[in-house]
C-alpha cells in the first residue's frame, strides 16, 4: 500500500458508489444520467424511471418525450434521455440486451465513453479499472499523481501510481475526497492530511 492509499484510508475509509441501482442496466443509465449532475439528483429520478422502463428493451422503445418527462427535474433532460433511449436501443441491437463486460464493448455504445465504462467495469464487473471523471482528474493532478493532458492521460498515470488491487477503491475514494473535502473551490487544504506533500498546496504556500 502507497503512502497516497494510506492517507486515503484513513481521510475517507472505503466509501460506496452513491448511484442506486440494482443490476448492471441500472448502473450504466445511472451513470450516464449522472453527466453534468450530482448523484442525489439521479436517484431521486431513477427508482420511478426503472419502475417504468425496467430493461433495455422497454427503454429502446419508449418515446424519448415520454422519457424526458421522467427525468425533467435533472439537467439537458431532453438531450439525456434521448442519449439514454439511443444506448438501448444499442444494448438490444448489439448485445441482446445485456450490458457488455469489456471497455471495448461498453465503449462502442451510443454515448459511452472510458468513464462511464470504467465505472460499470469496477462497480458492475468487479474487473479492475479507473474512472477519471472531474473529482478524480482534479484531485490526481493537485496531488501531482496525475496529468493534465487529457483524463486518458490521467487515467493511465493513475493506473501507473497504483496497484491494479486497488484501482476501484482509489477511485471511489477520490471522487468521494474530490467532492467532500478536495472541492474545486475552496478545497479543505488547512485540515487535509495530503498537506506535505500535496503539489498544489505548496504551490500556494509559496
Ligand atoms: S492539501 Fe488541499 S489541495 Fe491538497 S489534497 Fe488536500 S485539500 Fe486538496
Amino acid at each position: 500500500m502507497n503512502t497516497y492509499e494510506k492517507v486515503f484510508d484513513e481521510i475517507v475509509g472505503t466509501p460506496k458508489c452513491e448511484l442506486n441501482f440494482d443490476n448492471n442496466f441500472e448502473l450504466l443509465i445511472a451513470v450516464v444520467l449522472s453527466a453534468q449532475c450530482t448523484d442525489k439528483r439521479v436517484n431521486l429520478v431513477t427508482k420511478s424511471l426503472f419502475k417504468k422502463y425496467p430493461n433495455a428493451k422497454a427503454l429502446a422503445e419508449a418515446k424519448v418525450e415520454d422519457v424526458a418527462k421522467e427525468i425533467y427535474s435533472l439537467g439537458f433532460y431532453n438531450s439525456k434521455a434521448k442519449n439514454i433511449v439511443s444506448l438501448a436501443k444499442d444494448l438490444v441491437e448489439k448485445f441482446n440486451g445485456q450490458v457488455p463486460s469489456t471497455m471495448e464493448d461498453l465503449t462502442s455504445l451510443s454515448g459511452v465513453g472510458r468513464k462511464t465504462a470504467s465505472v460499470v467495469l469496477a462497480e458492475g464487473f468487479n474487473v479492475p479499472a479507473v474512472a477519471v471523471d472531474t473529482h478524480v482528474f482534479r484531485v490526481a493532478n493537485r496531488l501531482g499523481i496525475g496529468s493534465e493532458k487529457s483524463p486518458y492521460h490521467c487515467e493511465m498515470a493513475l493506473k501507473k501510481h497504483f496497484p491494479k488491487s486497488s484501482w476501484g477503491k482509489v477511485h471511489l475514494q477520490m471522487v468521494h475526497f474530490g467532492r467532500y473535502h478536495c472541492k474545486a473551490k475552496n478545497p479543505s487544504c488547512n485540515a487535509c492530511k495530503f498537506q506535505k506533500i500535496c503539489l498544489y498546496y505548496n504551490k500556494k504556500k509559496d
